[in-house]
């Protein structure tokens, strides 16, 4: 309070005190009548400025407390503000945060923490509640109770098993614990392809190698046989060739995954033309009717050499995988997108392995694959040519009916040379 405050009190003792000297005066009687005046002329004097001080000081403080109220309003919004900009910055994060008291329980939680386990209003409910992994709520209360962080790799078991590693620590007054967890289940899976990849590429290398050897070693065992000399030879040569195959598909799979597409212009309907044209040959040894229907040119802006080897790849396998029949090729432009589209009357592929045979290796009848020259790498170049053209495969088959795949890749920009991300 300001000193100027006091002054109406001040003041009023004494006017107070001049109306008690004016009342006893004049109530005694008119001996002192002068000094009674005198009282009636200060108590009139006094009043205005009494008043007028009065006044002042109540405006002064009226200024004070709403001078008070207006920082604490602005305080209050600025505090807001900047909660609202943790909360953005926090749910922008790709890690997900929970804040839990001493007991585990829930204080906050960020939107990526509410992605992670599928939650809505976490606040108030223990940890163990909202996460269902007893493995998290220990890592909170041995943090909080040891007093420092704890970093781990866990398995998050509900609504889908992910891995995570996650990092527990105390806030300075030790009541409180900061959880993160940074969701490495696509790392993990990678690896996993990765480490598996390796696997089969050894082994797809051990079996031709495996045969190669033991047929030069009867070779060398077998005196002057000429027959067993030449079949032996020859199956010796057909390995090899194998062994190429598969070295050359996977130099394409390593080039479409290591280098970004570079954009041309390519007319695609000429394009898968001229692949039909080449492949109409194979088709006709092995008795079957090739045919291309589409538009006279459909320009897109696209690798070449990649979209050659989609549409070679495709093709192929439906003659590989066609008895008897034909096989059809049609090429449609809808829009921004163009879509290729190669149907087969042949053997046909199980609902159970049609998400599978895009991954590296996978064959339905590893036999048959093999028997026809196949490497098992055709569909993942496809499937990794066409994602990296931003573009899209499907297939769609019934055993013993025919298979159907469908290719959609954007037009793009074809007036502009350019490389793309994969
Ligand atoms: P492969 O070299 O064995 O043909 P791909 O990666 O090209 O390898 O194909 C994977 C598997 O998918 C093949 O082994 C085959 O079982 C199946 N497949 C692919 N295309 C067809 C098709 N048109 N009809 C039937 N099965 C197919």
């Amino acid at each position: 309070m300001e000193v100027r405050g006091y002054w109406p009190i001040v003041l009023g003792c004494a006017l107070g005190a001049c109306l008690a000297i004016a009342a006893v005066i004049l109530l005694q009687g008119s001996q002192n009548t002068g000094l009674g005046v005198l009282c009636l002329i200060l108590i009139a004097l006094l009043f205005p400025i009494v008043g007028g001080l009065a006044i002042g000081a109540f405006r002064a403080q009226r200024q004070a407390l709403l001078d008070e109220v207006a920082r604490e309003t602005a305080l209050e919004a600025q505090v807001a503000q900047q909660r609202a900009a943790v909360d953005t910055l926090a749910d922008g994060l790709d890690i997900a945060i929970i804040i839990c008291d001493s007991k585990a329980i829930v204080q906050y939680a960020n939107r990526k923490a509410e992605e992670l386990f599928r939650f809505e209003d976490a606040i108030g409910k223990s940890i163990l509640a909202v996460t269902i992994s007893y493995e998290l709520e220990q890592l909170v209360l041995n943090a909080l109770r040891e007093n420092r962080s704890i970093r781990t790799e866990i398995t998050i078991p509900f609504p889908e098993e992910k891995v995570a590693v996650a990092e527990a620590w105390p806030d300075i007054t030790g009541r409180r614990a900061f959880l993160s967890l940074y969701d490495i289940t696509a790392l993990r899976k990678l690896e996993r392809i990765r480490q598996d990849f390796v696997a089969n590429v050894s082994h797809e290398l051990r079996t031709p190698l495996a045969s190669i050897r033991a047929m030069a070693e009867t070779l060398s065992d077998s005196g002057e046989d000429e027959e067993l000399r030449g079949k032996y030879l020859v199956r010796i040569v057909e390995e090899v060739d194998r062994l190429s195959l598969i070295s050359e598909d996977l130099l394409i799979l390593s080039a479409a995954e290591s280098n970004p597409v570079r954009h041309q212009r390519v007319d695609l309907a000429d394009l898968v033309r001229s692949t039909v044209s080449q492949l109409k040959p194979k088709a006709a040894e092995v008795g079957l009717e090739l045919n291309y229907e589409g538009p006279k040119s459909a320009i897109i802006a696209a690798n070449a050499i990649q979209l050659t080897q989609v549409a070679a790849n495709l093709i192929e396998n439906a003659i590989k995988y066609t008895p008897e029949g034909k096989v059809e090729v049609s090429l449609a432009q809808d829009g921004n997108m163009v879509r290729l589209t190669v149907s087969d009357t042949g053997i046909g592929i199980g609902s159970e392995h049609q998400e599978r045979i895009f991954e590296r290796f996978y064959r339905v009848d590893r036999g048959r694959s093999r028997a026809t020259g196949g490497t098992g790498l055709g569909l993942s170049i496809v499937k990794h040519i066409v994602e990296a053209h931003g573009g899209t495969v499907e297939v769609e088959s019934e055993l013993g009916k025919g298979t159907t795949m469908r290719v959609s890749l954007p037009v793009g920009n074809p007036n502009s040379d350019q490389d793309s991300g994969q």
